[in-house]
């Protein structure tokens, strides 16, 4: 008889493992508790203007190329995407602007004309970050570490053996200050902590792999905006005959024996023979098996950084601008100490803004205007006022704005919306509002992370950014991944 698999959550960890297991032979029931799939990503409409809610950024569409591969579904027919040429344009409070090109050379050459950096530095900066990704990062990406098996396998012996200690005992900030010589070139190069919501003063040197995917590989533009990415796997699972109830919010996992039996919702029991969780593993813990000890023990590993973000319909468009933009805090150590230290509002706060009316003129807005997703990095929700905090931030954006695109920001904008720490958890269940679940705020995060699957309950499994490997999109999909072929082996399934 086929095994039946429950879905809970429909992120895009839940999407790729629902994709995934019907491929390996599972009947697939989704519950998901909003009314649309696709978790935080996701997007809306205001008035003229549409936005993408959450992600913006698109690395490594390779993990999502794989599932179609899989399906044996072209993907042109579900999605299409353009490589970028720029990653990000970076402004400094002193008025210097850097293109961070996704050509390595052109990037060199451009921190080198700007920032006065040797362009050989940046080359070898970026040649290591390769080397780092493929022999440290693909063994993290692509196997649990909570298996005996994995962690003495030939590879992961061999990964270990080609880390370099600076990259294990020092943090990222370390190992960019010993490399580069100007501080705006270290503050660049430490933006990729944020990447999963880290504190570049804490997370380790390993963290110094991101890089390859920006700038060696370089970032694409899914054509529609993100969402598209959500309705791509929405429709390929749909079509792979995966029963989606959306409304639908879990509230147990059933478990007999130490064996997981279903789950139910208003006291209606679904049972299979596995549950997938891709709710945040705190809360899953916590709520649906009712299990505080274990749901303490998750917190012992700090939580990821939050976020603000403002959704503004601006009515000009500004040609400076490119689709992802940072304007830098002047003192980035202190940000991170408010961040993750004190937990309180940073007064100078590196802004984040993405148009992606810059790719599609004319689609998510009347030409001639720009819809603008703004974001500052906050910390996780411990009860702040946020109320408060939302109105001194929108103040110091608009004063920082104004000041590095000399232009009076506040009558531009002709409709608002926001996401909150606190909106942000209602919305995905994601606790204190951590976008990215965990953070790597410690030399051995990536194996503090929960695994992918319960030691104590057979049949029950993780996904999402709150487990290994962390949280963004394409770690998220190798959660799928991850946890997928530990599913096949734990059933005797032969792809
Ligand atoms: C503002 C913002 C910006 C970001 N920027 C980027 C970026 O640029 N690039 C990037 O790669 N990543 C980014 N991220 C992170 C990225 O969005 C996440 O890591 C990823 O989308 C999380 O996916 P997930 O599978 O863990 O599930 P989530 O998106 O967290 O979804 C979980 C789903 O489970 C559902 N659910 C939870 N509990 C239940 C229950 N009991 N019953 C039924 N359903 C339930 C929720 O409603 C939700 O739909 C950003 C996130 C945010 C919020």
């Amino acid at each position: 008889m086929q095994k039946k698999a429950i879905i809970i959550g429909s992120g895009v960890a839940g999407l790729a493992s629902a994709i995934r297991l019907s491929l390996s032979g599972f009947e697939i029931t989704l519950f998901e508790k909003n009314n649309y799939p696709g978790g935080k990503l996701t997007g809306f409409k205001k008035g003229n203007y549409f936005f993408d809610a959450g992600p913006s950024l698109f690395t490594q569409p390779e993990n999502i190329e794989e599932l179609f591969n899989l399906a044996n579904e072209p993907i042109s027919n579900y999605l299409e995407y353009d490589a970028q040429a720029i990653s990000c344009k970076y402004f400094y409070e002193d008025g210097s602007i850097i293109n961070a090109y996704t050509n390595p050379q052109d990037f060199a050459n451009e921190l080198k004309t700007k920032l006065g950096e040797d362009a050989s530095k940046v080359i070898s900066y970026l040649k290591q970050s390769e080397k780092t990704y493929n022999n440290i990062g693909t063994i993290f990406l692509n196997y649990s570490l909570h298996k005996i098996a994995t962690l003495f396998s030939a590879p992961i012996l061999k990964a270990l053996k080609a880390v370099k200690p600076g990259f294990l005992f020092g943090t990222l900030h370390q190992l960019n200050a010993k490399h580069f010589t100007n501080k705006k070139t270290v503050q660049l190069f430490d933006r990729y902590a944020t990447f999963n919501g880290s504190n570049p003063y804490k997370a380790p040197g390993m963290l110094s792999l991101i890089p390859h995917l920006d700038n060696n590989i370089g970032t694409f533009y899914p054509k529609g905006g993100m969402i598209s990415i959500a309705n791509a796997l929405y429709k390929l699972a749909v079509k792979l005959g995966v029963k989606f109830n959306f409304n639908c919010l879990v509230d147990k996992i059933i478990t007999e024996n130490n064996k997981v039996k279903g789950v139910s919702i208003n006291q209606e029991i679904f049972y299979a023979d596995v549950v997938v969780s891709n709710m945040d593993v705190y809360f899953t813990y916590k709520q649906l098996l009712k299990d505080d000890k274990k749901a303490k023990q998750i917190l012992k590993q700090e939580r990821s950084s939050s976020a603000l973000i403002f959704y503004w319909g601006i009515k000009k468009s500004f040609p400076q601008l490119e689709l992802h933009n940072i304007f830098f805090a002047t003192d980035y150590k202190k940000e991170f100490d408010s961040l993750f230290n004190s937990k309180t509002i940073y007064n100078d706060p590196t802004v984040y803004v993405n148009i992606t009316a810059k790719c599609e003129p004319g689609l998510h807005c009347p030409k001639g205007k720009e819809n603008w997703f703004v974001m500052v990095n906050t910390p996780a929700n411990t009860g702040q006022n946020w109320e408060v905090y939302q109105q001194q931030y929108k103040k110091n954006i608009i004063t920082k704005l104004n000041k590095l695109l000399q232009t009076d920001i506040e009558p531009l904008i002709e409709v608002e919306e926001v996401l909150s720490p606190l909106t942000i958890e209602s919305k995905t269940k994601s606790y204190m509002g951590s976008i990215y679940g965990t953070s790597s705020n410690g030399k051995l995060a990536a194996f503090y992370r929960h695994p992918n699957f319960s030691k104590a309950i057979k049949g029950l499994y993780f996904v999402g950014g709150s487990v290994h490997p962390g949280g963004g999109i394409p770690l998220c999909l190798q959660s799928a991944k991850i946890t997928s072929k530990i599913i096949e082996e734990d059933f005797s399934i032969k792809i």
